[in-house]
């Protein structure tokens, strides 16, 4: 089988009956690059900024994160590189950096909360994109969005800094920018959400933890952590949706993503784009070409409908059980 997968490494993702999906992949650094290209990647789904914090001793200056971005844009070649801005907090920390130790961190100060409050280090970040734009296809996302405000200051924030490079004479790119949707608060929102954004990403990891209220590390209750739960699909489905009313793209950038029994239903919703880790691409691409779009759309109703994740896993299996 790998030896298959391996010729479709210069192939694009085009399912069967001829719909076109892009294939990404997840990075935290640079170096990761090596593993995208070989295995053939699409674009660049989500590029993880915080591990240049995690792994530096510093805080990052402008002209290092100018650096890592436009290495990752030059890498890619035209094709689009998704960049999160940084995730710090919950279960990620920086030891030149101390937060405030919190009771409930997955619920605290994080991600784009600290960048909204402290927002030097914020736009010290986007001077760094929107510089590196020059070089690439930049599409810009915000991590652990909540609220539409949150967009809206983070996107004023992102308008001041570009105009005072603008004044300077700075070459920049055209630049999305986008939000993951990973609380559930968002994805409820994700009609209104869509009219502002130019994309969304689906951040499942988070989505399914924050919708079920389970932590898929605590033995005690990972089995709540169910990606095929009417529940999640119900969600998941309600934001493919709502973008696609407003014209917006949507991808799924968490593990669910790489998934071969959650493909099938995505690809009958309509995502747009899929981003894991590298290895998992060639293998998603292959499940990709032998699925039919339009039969995908029934499954999703049937999947829609039923009570629970196993009876879901069940009807994927059945019906595709020879492509998976
Ligand atoms: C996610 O939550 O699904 C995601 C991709 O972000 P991270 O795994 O970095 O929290
Ligand atoms: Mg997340």
């Amino acid at each position: 089988q790998k030896v298959e997968w391996a010729k479709l490494k210069t192939e694009h993702s085009v399912s069967a009956d001829g719909k076109n999906f892009v294939v990404g992949a997840n990075i935290g650094a640079p170096k990761d690059m090596e593993a995208v290209l070989d295995n053939g990647a699409e674009g660049v789904g989500l590029y993880r900024t915080e591990f240049l914090y995690m792994e530096s001793d510093h805080m990052p200056t402008e002209d290092e994160q100018f650096e890592a971005y436009k290495a990752v844009l030059e890498k890619m070649v035209g094709k689009p590189v998704t960049v999160r801005t940084m995730d710090i907090g919950g279960d990620k920390h920086l030891s030149y950096w101390k937060l405030p130790e919190e009771e409930n961190p997955f619920l605290g100060y994080r991600a784009i909360r600290i960048s909204l409050d402290q927002d030097e280090i914020f736009r010290t970040q986007l001077r760094a994109l929107i510089r590196a734009s020059a070089f690439g296809n930049l599409w810009i996302m915000f991590p652990m969005v909540a609220t539409l405000t949150e967009f809206q200051q983070a996107k004023a924030i992102y308008e001041e800094e570009r105009a005072k490079l603008a004044d300077q004479g700075v070459p920049m790119g055209d630049i999305k920018l986008g939000i993951m949707i990973e609380i559930p608060a968002a994805a409820v929102m994700a009609d209104q959400f869509a009219k502002e954004v130019d994309f969304f990403s689906i951040g499942t990891n988070d989505l399914i933890g924050y919708t079920m209220a389970a932590d898929r590390g605590n033995d005690r209750v990972s089995y709540l952590y169910q990606p095929y739960n009417p529940a999640i699909l119900r969600l998941i489905n309600t934001v493919i949706q709502a973008a696609h009313v407003e014209g917006k793209f949507v991808a799924m950038c968490g593990e669910m993503a790489g998934d071969s029994i959650a493909i099938p239903l995505l690809v009958g919703m309509g995502l747009d784009e899929f981003s894991m880790s590298a290895p998992s691409i060639l293998q998603t691409r292959s499940l990709i070409k032998k699925l039919e779009t339009e039969s995908l759309k029934h499954l999703v109703q049937k999947a829609l409908a039923l009570q629970t994740n196993d009876q879901v896993k069940e009807l994927v299996e059945a019906e595709l059980g020879d492509k998976i």
